[in-house]
């Protein structure tokens, strides 16, 4: 009787195990980068939840990589400055579209989201990696780069919190950093208000907190940071497209580039984002 139920159960087992490697077989195959094209969202839509990317551009290595000028290019706007600690930041039309809408909702709640830094481009993550990498901007807990000879300790280190200049998603301006740029303003009274109100309701509005706390949903790259959101819509296929289409012979062109490739950048760091990011 007993070995009769143990047979059974290792057929119904093995069964199960068949039909869903059966399910993973018939999935469609991920799209190529130059298919990645989608329909405009139309004004019938426009109250709909952010479902379809709005991205009707290939997306190129320029675009990747930050090498193009938010002020003259068609796909990003001006950021008001009202909605901003400064003017002159930009940020793809899709993505303030829906930061707009998103802050709106947060202040019927009480809350109040400031954008601190949007689209950034290589030359401006190239300046920001480069003066800490000279000792002219400290890093974390007030240590100069320059202190570190090794050069991928060194490259490490900046790493925790800066992006190598054409790796940083800010460079794709569907990303931005919210309110601060350290932890702890997040983790009481107004601060600890809006990144729960963020937790709760940013992916209504497409957006996703790509560095959550390593270790829940990611393994390592960069350390957490409650103040950088992201439109999933349009970032998940630029995050597709950079798997694709950068390699290390294109991170190039700043201080310490040679280091890229030995700390493996691209996977661990780009690559290595909070699942909720990804599609
Ligand atoms: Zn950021």
């Amino acid at each position: 009787m007993l070995a009769a139920l143990v047979v059974l159960l290792a057929v119904l087992f093995i069964f199960s195990r068949g039909e869903r490697a059966s399910r993973r077989a018939i999935m469609p195959a991920q799209p190529q980068v130059e298919t990645l094209q989608t329909t405009q969202i139309t004004e019938t839509q426009e109250n709909m939840e952010p479902q379809t990317p709005e991205v009707t551009e290939p997306i190129t290595l320029e675009l990747l990589m930050g090498k193009v000028d938010p002020a003259s290019n068609p796909h990003f706007a001006a950021i008001e400055a009202k909605y901003a600690t400064r003017s002159g930041m930009f940020m793809r039309r899709e993505a303030y579209e829906a930061f707009v809408k998103m802050l709106e909702a947060a202040r019927a709640d009480g809350v109040n989201l400031v954008i601190v830094s949007a689209m950034r481009t290589y030359n401006h993550q190239r300046r920001i990696w480069n003066d800490k990498w000279n000792g002219r901007q400290m890093l974390e807990g007030n240590i100069s780069a320059t202190s570190i000879t090794d050069p991928v300790e060194r490259a490490r280190e900046i790493l925790r919190f800066s992006a190598m200049p054409g790796t940083s998603r800010h460079h794709w301006g569907t990303d931005i950093d919210l309110n601060s740029l350290v932890n702890s303003h997040f983790e009481s009274g107004q601060g600890k208000r809006v990144y729960e109100w963020l937790q709760q309701n940013a992916a209504q509005f497409g957006f996703c907190q790509p560095y959550t706390a390593q270790g829940a949903n990611r393994n390592g790259g960069y350390e957490e940071e409650k103040w950088h959101w992201s439109y999933k819509p349009v970032s998940e296929l630029y995050l597709e497209a950079f798997k694709q289409s950068v390699a290390y012979e294109q991170i190039t062109g700043f201080d310490g580039w040679e280091t890229a490739s030995q700390i493996g950048v691209i996977e661990r760091y780009v690559l290595d984002v909070n699942e909720d990011c990804k599609n």
